[in-house]
């Protein structure tokens, strides 16, 4: 992706409240966090928000938190949340590959990854959010009942992200690869900023949902 410096970004998101500050802090109490019991979802490369702040309006009795590791990213979808009221959600600015720091085994119950950046040369593979290696940590703070849905228009991510299911230790609970036309999986789904940018250029959209292999 294409990052645009947004000047004194470091800084405002450093100091909004917003964001999490001292979310390895909370590792293993995200419910004590948010004051309740509800589920936690979390979404990783949640760019500018767009598909958190919907899901969270729409799903009050669900947790979720946005991952994002760019301050000229974040402080955009931060700039919105502030014009709302949405006590169900929250911002971490961090690396994915630090998710195991940040929450216990089996605190997860659902993980989005949208339009992950695709990464194409080989030697990257392994920074794919839908590889072997990410799905792995994914893994361990998911549920035994959770799942991860991905969505994304570039084919070979796609593909890729096929094949290391079953490495990653998952099984695919369903699958499209025209999402906007396939009756059942689009019922209820909301779109992402980039999901509605590449739809419109005529895009069909990928879409799997996987859990956790039985051991
Ligand atoms: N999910 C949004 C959407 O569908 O509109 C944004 C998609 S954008 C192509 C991918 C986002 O993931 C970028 O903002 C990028 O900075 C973020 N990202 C990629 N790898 C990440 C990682 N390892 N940890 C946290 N964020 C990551």
């Amino acid at each position: 992706m294409r990052l645009k410096h947004v000047k004194g970004a470091e800084e405002y998101i450093a100091g909004s409240d917003q964001v999490v500050q001292d979310y390895k802090d909370h590792k293993g109490e995200w419910n004590k966090f948010f004051n309740n019991s509800n589920r936690i979802h979390i979404e990783i490369g949640m760019g500018k928000g767009q598909f958190l702040m919907e899901m969270a309006a729409i799903h009050p009795d669900i947790n979720y938190i946005g991952i994002e590791r760019y301050s000229s990213v974040l402080i955009r979808a931060v700039q919105k949340k502030e014009e709302m009221d949405l006590k169900n959600l929250a911002f971490i600015l961090m690396d994915a590959t630090e998710i195991c720091e940040v929450f216990s085994e089996q605190e997860v119950d659902r993980i989005y990854l949208n339009f992950s950046d695709p990464w194409p040369k080989d030697r990257h593979a392994k920074r794919r959010l839908p590889s072997r290696q990410f799905l792995e940590r994914f893994s361990h703070i998911l549920k035994d009942d959770g799942q991860i849905e991905f969505k994304t228009d570039n084919k070979d991510l796609f593909a890729f992200a096929l094949e290391e299911i079953t490495p990653g230790g998952f099984e695919l609970i369903e699958v499209t690869h025209d999402l906007h036309n396939d009756e059942k999986m689009n019922i209820g789904n909301i779109m992402t900023e980039y999901e509605a940018k590449f739809s419109a250029l005529g895009n069909p959209i990928c879409k799997y949902i996987i859990r956790k292999a039985k051991k």
